[in-house]
């Protein structure tokens, strides 16, 4: 299988190549050249464990490594879940599903992806002998598991920079307390905009990217992408059958790379019916998918703050299907929204997307309604996904993802239930000590750090 950008100049690459590449030089982002069509499968997948049936998906994919490597990677890759299903299907009402994502290591579902990216990277430097540096900013999740995926691994550093102070406490320790040699925090005076400004300078100067053989860690690898598909499948096939009709998966959104993998599945022929974005008050992509005006606004921090974001960077992969597959025109309506940060689809066809919006003010009252209902406690992202879930169509099934564990927002939920949250890896995080290094925000002397540590 071959992998090309969706602004289409340039060359073609191995699947592992695109994993070490993440953006395509061009500035596109990876697509597989053609889709394989699952759905004859999927009666023959119904009993497999979770890593069975990533092995059997990813294999349509990752053709350049040999299976039985394959296998072993992915084996290994979500042996560190706590739940003995990985991504358990929860029953809350008659036809209201949970599907739990948050039994990783870093406890939001980023983990599913971020596990086996990790090794895919240690694949990938096994096969060519060069180190790798990988460079980040975070304001929390992908942070935190990018850092538990990487952890230890030989001939890989991590840098991750954060706004010092303007993190959440629990997800600071999460960064800053792993043990590893190889992991190194950056807590940066100034805020996550500075951090990941400091970060987007330092890979666009080539001499030094390509001396410390900088990679990014971001939402947009193709590999995050393909390996998200997998719970949407798993998901569906825990169904009952009499509930496997008209079903509607519903994803907390930011930056589109969840639910757009839920899209490719059903492209590829999983049988759900649509799929709904549920933004924060940060809502561009409610706006784009209800008006067809896609325009950038200012980010406003929420209670569910992974979603806190203006511009979705995965967006793209979207539209390259909405403008039947033309990548001049995708080309043409980037370089559009760039200059001025807005872009109008006239016609816009939300294709099987549907879309919410939920404010701060929504979220502590949707935990609550929840929590009385079903004594079921949500976090605040996955609360957004649970707007009106009262007054949800009965001929539909509808699954959510729970995309972290209510125990990361203890603050959100003691103020909507009263409750304290708590979890034995975060409990086990309060003793272990911090290593961070505090730092200016300047790149010369980041890049001096990472000069010295590389
Ligand atoms: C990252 C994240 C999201 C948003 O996922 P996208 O793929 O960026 O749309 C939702 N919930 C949590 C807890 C996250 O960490």
């Amino acid at each position: 299988m071959k992998y090309f950008s969706t602004r289409g100049q340039s060359p073609e690459l191995s699947f592992c190549e695109v994993v070490a590449t993440g953006l395509a030089p061009d500035g596109g982002l990876y697509l597989p050249e053609n889709l394989p069509d699952i759905g004859q499968n999927l009666e023959k997948w119904s009993s497999l464990s979770y890593a069975e049936l990533s092995f059997e998906f990813l294999s349509l994919f990752a053709t350049d490594i040999p299976k039985d490597r394959l296998q072993e990677i992915i084996q290994r890759s979500y042996q560190n879940f706590d739940h003995p299903k990985t991504a358990p299907l929860k029953q809350l009402d008659q036809n209201l599903f949970v599907l739990e994502l948050f039994h990783g290591p870093t406890l939001a579902f980023k983990d599913y992806p971020l596990q086996l990216l990790g090794n895919l990277y240690e694949e990938q430097i096994h096969r060519t002998g060069i180190p790798i540096n990988v460079l980040g900013a975070t304001s929390g999740d992908t942070g935190s598991a990018a850092i538990h995926s990487l952890l230890g691994k030989k001939n890989i550093n991590i840098f991750i920079l954060y706004p010092e102070g303007r993190i959440a406490p629990l997800q600071e320790r999460q960064i800053t307390c792993s043990g590893a040699e190889n992991v190194y925090p950056l807590a940066i005076k100034g805020t996550f905009d500075d951090a990941q400004k400091i970060v987007k300078t330092i890979f666009k100067d080539q001499a030094f990217n390509q001396k410390h053989h900088l990679s990014a860690v971001n939402s947009i690898n193709l590999a995050r992408i393909l390996s998200q598909c997998v719970y949407y499948i798993y998901a569906w096939l825990r169904l009952p059958k009499d509930a496997r009709t008209n079903v509607e998966v519903i994803a907390p959104s930011g930056n589109f790379g969840n639910v757009f993998s839920g899209w490719l599945a059903q492209k590829m022929g999983l049988p759900i019916a649509s799929l709904r974005i549920a933004t924060n008050q940060n809502d561009i992509l409610y706006r784009l998918f209800t008006t067809g005006r896609y325009e950038k606004g200012s980010v406003r921090p929420s209670f569910a703050p992974s979603m806190d974001i203006q511009v979705s960077s995965n967006l793209e992969r979207f539209i390259y299907f909405h403008e039947h597959e033309n990548t001049q025109k995708v080309c043409s309506i980037m370089k559009t929204f760039s200059e001025t940060g807005t872009y109008t689809f006239d016609p816009f066809n939300p294709s099987s997307f549907t879309a919410s919006r939920t404010t701060d003010k929504e979220i502590p009252s949707i935990i609550r309604e929840v929590h009385e209902r079903y004594n079921y406690i949500l976090d605040p992202h996955t609360a957004c996904g649970f707007k009106g879930f009262q007054n949800q169509s009965k001929d539909k099934t509808h699954i959510v993802l729970a995309t972290a564990h209510p125990a990361k927002f203890p603050q959100v939920i003691e103020q909507a239930i009263g409750l304290s949250t708590t979890h034995p890896s975060l409990d086990a995080l309060q003793t272990k000590p911090i290593k961070n290094y505090i730092l200016p925000g300047d790149t010369r002397i980041i890049q001096d750090f990472i000069e010295k540590h590389a």
